[in-house]
Protein backbone atom coordinates (compact mmCIF):
# COMPACT_ATOMS: atom_id res chain seq x y z
CA UNK A 1 0.00 0.00 0.00
CA UNK A 2 1.18 3.22 -0.93
CA UNK A 3 1.53 6.38 1.98
CA UNK A 4 -1.57 8.25 1.93
CA UNK A 5 -0.82 11.93 1.06
CA UNK A 6 -3.58 13.29 3.49
CA UNK A 7 -3.85 10.97 6.66
CA UNK A 8 -6.09 12.39 9.38
CA UNK A 9 -6.99 9.74 12.61
CA UNK A 10 -9.49 11.07 15.30
CA UNK A 11 -9.25 14.13 14.61
CA UNK A 12 -10.75 17.24 16.64
CA UNK A 13 -11.02 21.25 15.52
CA UNK A 14 -13.24 22.65 19.01
CA UNK A 15 -13.77 27.02 17.99
CA UNK A 16 -13.46 28.49 21.14
CA UNK A 17 -15.45 31.98 21.50
CA UNK A 18 -16.17 33.96 24.78
CA UNK A 19 -19.36 32.68 25.51
CA UNK A 20 -18.96 29.21 23.94
CA UNK A 21 -16.97 25.99 22.84
CA UNK A 22 -18.29 24.28 18.75
CA UNK A 23 -16.72 20.77 18.58
CA UNK A 24 -16.74 21.48 14.07
CA UNK A 25 -14.51 18.03 13.82
CA UNK A 26 -14.83 15.24 16.84
CA UNK A 27 -12.66 12.21 16.16
CA UNK A 28 -12.79 12.51 11.76
CA UNK A 29 -11.01 9.82 10.20
CA UNK A 30 -9.56 10.24 6.54
CA UNK A 31 -7.05 9.04 4.31
CA UNK A 32 -6.62 10.10 0.31
CA UNK A 33 -3.89 8.83 -1.56
CA UNK A 34 -1.44 10.34 -3.93
CA UNK A 35 -3.29 11.64 -7.17
CA UNK A 36 -6.76 10.73 -5.53
CA UNK A 37 -9.78 12.61 -5.99
CA UNK A 38 -11.93 12.60 -2.76
CA UNK A 39 -15.39 14.30 -2.83
CA UNK A 40 -17.14 15.16 0.61
CA UNK A 41 -20.80 15.44 1.09
CA UNK A 42 -22.60 16.70 4.01
CA UNK A 43 -25.05 19.27 5.46
CA UNK A 44 -24.58 22.53 6.37
CA UNK A 45 -22.75 22.63 9.39
CA UNK A 46 -20.90 19.50 9.40
CA UNK A 47 -17.56 20.30 9.69
CA UNK A 48 -16.73 20.57 6.22
CA UNK A 49 -15.38 23.69 5.86
CA UNK A 50 -13.33 23.41 9.08
CA UNK A 51 -11.63 19.83 7.55
CA UNK A 52 -10.09 22.22 4.49
CA UNK A 53 -9.13 24.92 6.43
CA UNK A 54 -7.49 22.29 8.88
CA UNK A 55 -5.91 20.38 6.24
CA UNK A 56 -4.85 24.02 4.58
CA UNK A 57 -3.16 24.95 7.24
CA UNK A 58 -5.28 27.52 8.54
CA UNK A 59 -6.68 26.01 11.48
CA UNK A 60 -4.39 23.98 13.95
CA UNK A 61 -6.14 21.40 14.46
CA UNK A 62 -7.15 20.53 18.37
CA UNK A 63 -6.39 17.39 19.14
CA UNK A 64 -5.96 14.23 17.07
CA UNK A 65 -3.84 13.47 13.99
CA UNK A 66 -3.33 15.35 10.57
CA UNK A 67 -0.63 14.80 8.07
CA UNK A 68 -0.19 15.62 4.69
CA UNK A 69 2.81 15.09 2.82
CA UNK A 70 5.34 14.14 5.82
CA UNK A 71 3.82 17.31 7.47
CA UNK A 72 2.35 16.78 10.83
CA UNK A 73 -0.29 19.79 11.04
CA UNK A 74 -0.13 20.11 14.66
CA UNK A 75 3.48 20.48 15.34
CA UNK A 76 4.47 22.97 12.82
CA UNK A 77 6.37 26.05 13.60
CA UNK A 78 4.97 29.50 11.67
CA UNK A 79 7.57 29.53 9.45
CA UNK A 80 7.04 26.03 8.06
CA UNK A 81 2.98 26.84 8.21
CA UNK A 82 3.83 29.05 5.56
CA UNK A 83 5.49 27.14 3.52
CA UNK A 84 3.46 24.50 3.63
CA UNK A 85 0.68 26.45 2.46
CA UNK A 86 2.30 28.45 -0.32
CA UNK A 87 3.84 24.73 -2.04
CA UNK A 88 1.84 21.82 -0.53
CA UNK A 89 -1.84 22.70 -0.47
CA UNK A 90 -3.62 25.14 -3.09
CA UNK A 91 -6.82 26.17 -1.81
CA UNK A 92 -10.16 27.15 -3.70
CA UNK A 93 -12.06 28.76 -1.52
CA UNK A 94 -15.92 29.10 -1.47
CA UNK A 95 -16.72 32.31 -3.02
CA UNK A 96 -14.66 32.26 -6.18
CA UNK A 97 -13.86 35.75 -6.11
CA UNK A 98 -12.32 35.67 -2.70
CA UNK A 99 -9.23 33.72 -4.32
CA UNK A 100 -9.27 36.59 -6.59
CA UNK A 101 -6.99 39.77 -6.68
CA UNK A 102 -9.02 42.25 -8.41
CA UNK A 103 -6.01 45.10 -9.26
CA UNK A 104 -4.68 42.17 -11.42
CA UNK A 105 -5.55 40.59 -14.47
CA UNK A 106 -5.97 36.49 -15.21
CA UNK A 107 -2.24 36.09 -15.93
CA UNK A 108 -1.01 38.41 -13.19
CA UNK A 109 -3.00 36.69 -10.33
CA UNK A 110 -1.60 33.12 -11.56
CA UNK A 111 1.67 34.19 -11.22
CA UNK A 112 1.67 35.99 -7.88
CA UNK A 113 1.41 32.81 -5.85
CA UNK A 114 4.29 31.14 -8.13
CA UNK A 115 7.61 30.77 -6.08
CA UNK A 116 10.96 28.89 -6.73
CA UNK A 117 10.68 29.08 -10.73
CA UNK A 118 12.61 31.54 -12.73
CA UNK A 119 10.90 34.05 -14.32
CA UNK A 120 10.59 32.11 -17.68
CA UNK A 121 9.17 29.10 -16.30
CA UNK A 122 6.71 30.68 -14.36
CA UNK A 123 5.28 32.16 -17.39
CA UNK A 124 5.41 28.53 -18.70
CA UNK A 125 3.14 27.14 -16.09
CA UNK A 126 0.73 30.00 -15.97
CA UNK A 127 0.20 29.88 -19.58
CA UNK A 128 -0.54 25.82 -19.64
CA UNK A 129 -2.34 26.80 -16.03
CA UNK A 130 -4.84 29.19 -17.90
CA UNK A 131 -4.95 26.92 -20.94
CA UNK A 132 -5.84 24.19 -19.56
CA UNK A 133 -8.76 25.27 -17.50
CA UNK A 134 -9.84 27.25 -20.91
CA UNK A 135 -8.63 30.50 -20.07
CA UNK A 136 -5.69 31.21 -21.99
CA UNK A 137 -7.50 33.99 -23.84
CA UNK A 138 -9.08 35.76 -21.03
CA UNK A 139 -5.23 35.82 -19.54
CA UNK A 140 -5.29 39.92 -19.87
CA UNK A 141 -8.67 40.13 -18.18
CA UNK A 142 -9.69 41.34 -15.01
CA UNK A 143 -11.33 39.04 -12.06
CA UNK A 144 -14.21 42.02 -12.14
CA UNK A 145 -15.46 41.35 -16.19
CA UNK A 146 -14.98 37.58 -15.68
CA UNK A 147 -18.29 35.08 -15.45
CA UNK A 148 -18.84 32.94 -12.35
CA UNK A 149 -17.71 29.81 -14.24
CA UNK A 150 -14.66 31.80 -15.27
CA UNK A 151 -13.90 33.41 -12.06
CA UNK A 152 -13.77 29.55 -10.70
CA UNK A 153 -11.78 28.11 -13.15
CA UNK A 154 -9.34 31.14 -12.62
CA UNK A 155 -9.49 30.44 -8.61
CA UNK A 156 -8.49 26.98 -9.77
CA UNK A 157 -5.44 28.02 -11.80
CA UNK A 158 -4.41 30.38 -9.13
CA UNK A 159 -4.76 27.26 -6.88
CA UNK A 160 -2.37 25.37 -8.70
CA UNK A 161 0.09 27.35 -8.97
CA UNK A 162 2.93 25.72 -7.59
CA UNK A 163 1.57 22.34 -8.29
CA UNK A 164 0.12 21.53 -4.92
CA UNK A 165 0.35 17.77 -3.67
CA UNK A 166 -3.17 18.49 -2.46
CA UNK A 167 -6.47 20.62 -4.07
CA UNK A 168 -8.86 21.92 -1.43
CA UNK A 169 -11.49 22.93 -3.32
CA UNK A 170 -14.87 24.15 -0.74
CA UNK A 171 -18.64 24.09 -3.04
CA UNK A 172 -16.32 24.87 -6.57
CA UNK A 173 -19.55 24.61 -7.93
CA UNK A 174 -22.08 26.27 -5.75
CA UNK A 175 -22.81 29.30 -7.65
CA UNK A 176 -22.57 27.89 -11.08
CA UNK A 177 -25.45 26.04 -13.40
CA UNK A 178 -24.72 22.71 -14.34
CA UNK A 179 -23.52 22.26 -17.62
CA UNK A 180 -21.16 25.01 -16.73
CA UNK A 181 -20.44 23.23 -13.59
CA UNK A 182 -19.88 19.99 -15.66
CA UNK A 183 -17.20 21.65 -17.48
CA UNK A 184 -15.28 23.33 -15.03
CA UNK A 185 -15.41 20.36 -13.45
CA UNK A 186 -14.01 18.38 -16.81
CA UNK A 187 -11.18 20.40 -17.25
CA UNK A 188 -10.03 20.56 -13.17
CA UNK A 189 -9.81 16.99 -13.23
CA UNK A 190 -7.64 16.75 -16.39
CA UNK A 191 -5.23 19.15 -14.76
CA UNK A 192 -5.24 17.42 -11.47
CA UNK A 193 -4.31 14.02 -14.07
CA UNK A 194 -1.69 16.25 -15.47
CA UNK A 195 -0.49 17.62 -12.41
CA UNK A 196 0.00 14.42 -10.48
CA UNK A 197 -1.81 16.33 -7.60
CA UNK A 198 -4.65 14.49 -5.37
CA UNK A 199 -8.17 16.57 -4.46
CA UNK A 200 -10.52 16.99 -2.14
CA UNK A 201 -13.82 18.83 -3.03
CA UNK A 202 -16.59 19.17 -0.54
CA UNK A 203 -19.55 19.52 -2.59
CA UNK A 204 -23.80 19.27 -2.18
CA UNK A 205 -23.62 18.63 -5.92
CA UNK A 206 -24.42 15.18 -6.83
CA UNK A 207 -22.65 15.45 -10.08
CA UNK A 208 -19.37 16.71 -8.71
CA UNK A 209 -19.36 13.14 -7.08
CA UNK A 210 -19.47 11.19 -10.35
CA UNK A 211 -16.44 13.18 -11.29
CA UNK A 212 -14.53 11.55 -8.15
CA UNK A 213 -12.79 8.47 -7.28
CA UNK A 214 -14.30 8.21 -3.99
CA UNK A 215 -17.39 10.31 -1.93
CA UNK A 216 -17.11 10.77 1.73
CA UNK A 217 -19.77 11.72 3.82
CA UNK A 218 -19.28 13.49 7.27
CA UNK A 219 -22.05 14.24 9.71
CA UNK A 220 -21.57 16.04 12.96
CA UNK A 221 -17.69 16.28 12.19
CA UNK A 222 -17.00 12.53 11.33
CA UNK A 223 -16.71 10.62 8.26
CA UNK A 224 -19.62 8.40 8.06
CA UNK A 225 -19.89 6.10 4.90
CA UNK A 226 -17.74 5.98 1.99
CA UNK A 227 -18.87 5.19 -1.35
CA UNK A 228 -16.67 3.90 -4.36
CA UNK A 229 -17.30 4.06 -7.51
CA UNK A 230 -17.25 0.05 -8.82
CA UNK A 231 -16.59 -0.86 -12.88
CA UNK A 232 -19.09 -3.71 -13.54
CA UNK A 233 -19.29 -5.18 -16.18
CA UNK A 234 -18.71 -1.57 -18.33
CA UNK A 235 -21.68 0.08 -16.06
CA UNK A 236 -20.61 2.29 -12.74
CA UNK A 237 -22.18 1.17 -10.11
CA UNK A 238 -21.90 2.91 -6.05
CA UNK A 239 -20.70 0.56 -3.35
CA UNK A 240 -21.07 1.67 0.16
CA UNK A 241 -18.95 1.01 2.94
CA UNK A 242 -19.85 0.82 6.35
CA UNK A 243 -17.37 2.47 8.72
CA UNK A 244 -17.02 1.61 12.11
CA UNK A 245 -15.93 3.97 14.42
CA UNK A 246 -13.70 3.30 17.52
CA UNK A 247 -16.39 2.76 20.02
CA UNK A 248 -17.79 0.08 17.85
CA UNK A 249 -21.07 1.50 16.86
CA UNK A 250 -21.75 0.99 12.78
CA UNK A 251 -23.13 4.00 10.86
CA UNK A 252 -25.24 2.91 8.29
CA UNK A 253 -25.40 4.67 4.68
CA UNK A 254 -28.86 6.38 4.71
CA UNK A 255 -29.93 4.62 1.58
CA UNK A 256 -30.11 1.14 4.20
CA UNK A 257 -31.76 2.73 6.53
CA UNK A 258 -34.64 4.23 3.98
CA UNK A 259 -34.68 0.10 2.42
CA UNK A 260 -34.95 -1.43 5.90
CA UNK A 261 -37.49 1.19 6.78
CA UNK A 262 -35.76 1.20 9.41
CA UNK A 263 -36.86 3.36 12.48
CA UNK A 264 -36.43 0.20 15.00
CA UNK A 265 -33.99 -2.52 15.53
CA UNK A 266 -31.66 -4.12 12.49
CA UNK A 267 -30.15 -7.22 12.79
CA UNK A 268 -26.75 -7.39 11.85
CA UNK A 269 -24.91 -10.70 11.45
CA UNK A 270 -21.41 -10.97 10.48
CA UNK A 271 -20.45 -13.59 7.92
CA UNK A 272 -16.36 -13.55 7.67
CA UNK A 273 -15.46 -10.22 6.22
CA UNK A 274 -19.37 -10.05 5.35
CA UNK A 275 -21.97 -8.02 7.31
CA UNK A 276 -25.85 -8.64 6.50
CA UNK A 277 -28.62 -6.39 7.61
CA UNK A 278 -32.51 -6.86 8.10
CA UNK A 279 -35.19 -4.89 9.89
CA UNK A 280 -35.24 -6.66 13.02
CA UNK A 281 -39.29 -7.26 13.32
CA UNK A 282 -39.58 -7.51 17.17
CA UNK A 283 -40.49 -3.80 18.46
CA UNK A 284 -37.50 -2.15 20.71
CA UNK A 285 -38.66 -2.51 24.54
CA UNK A 286 -39.84 0.68 25.38
CA UNK A 287 -40.72 2.50 22.58
P1 LIG B 1 -19.82 23.26 6.85
O1 LIG B 1 -18.74 23.81 5.99
O2 LIG B 1 -20.03 21.79 6.71
O3 LIG B 1 -21.10 24.01 6.68
P2 LIG B 1 -18.33 24.41 9.08
O4 LIG B 1 -17.02 23.72 9.13
O5 LIG B 1 -18.36 25.76 8.46
O6 LIG B 1 -19.40 23.45 8.39
O7 LIG B 1 -18.91 24.54 10.56
C1 LIG B 1 -18.94 23.47 11.48
C2 LIG B 1 -19.46 24.00 12.82
O8 LIG B 1 -18.50 24.90 13.36
C3 LIG B 1 -20.77 24.74 12.72
O9 LIG B 1 -21.50 24.48 13.88
C4 LIG B 1 -20.33 26.20 12.67
O10 LIG B 1 -21.33 27.04 13.21
C5 LIG B 1 -19.09 26.18 13.56
N1 LIG B 1 -18.09 27.22 13.18
C6 LIG B 1 -17.51 27.37 11.96
N2 LIG B 1 -16.62 28.37 11.98
C7 LIG B 1 -16.64 28.88 13.23
C8 LIG B 1 -15.93 29.94 13.89
N3 LIG B 1 -15.01 30.67 13.25
N4 LIG B 1 -16.21 30.17 15.20
C9 LIG B 1 -17.12 29.43 15.86
N5 LIG B 1 -17.81 28.42 15.31
C10 LIG B 1 -17.59 28.12 14.00
MG1 LIG C 1 -18.76 25.24 4.45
Amino acid sequence: MTEPIVECEGLVHIYRTAELEVVALQGLDLRVEPGEVVAIVGRSGSGKTTLMNVIAGVEEPTAGVARVGGHDLARMTERERETYRRELVGYVLQHSQANLATDLNALENVLLPMTNRSTEESRQRAAFLLETMGMDELAATYPGELSGGEAERLAVAIAMANQPQVLLADEPTAELDRATADSVLRDLRQLLRESGSAAIIVTHDASVERHADRVIQIRDGRTSTQTRWLERAGEVVADELLIMDRAGRIQLPRAYVERLGARGLIRAHLEGDEIRLRRDDQEPPNE
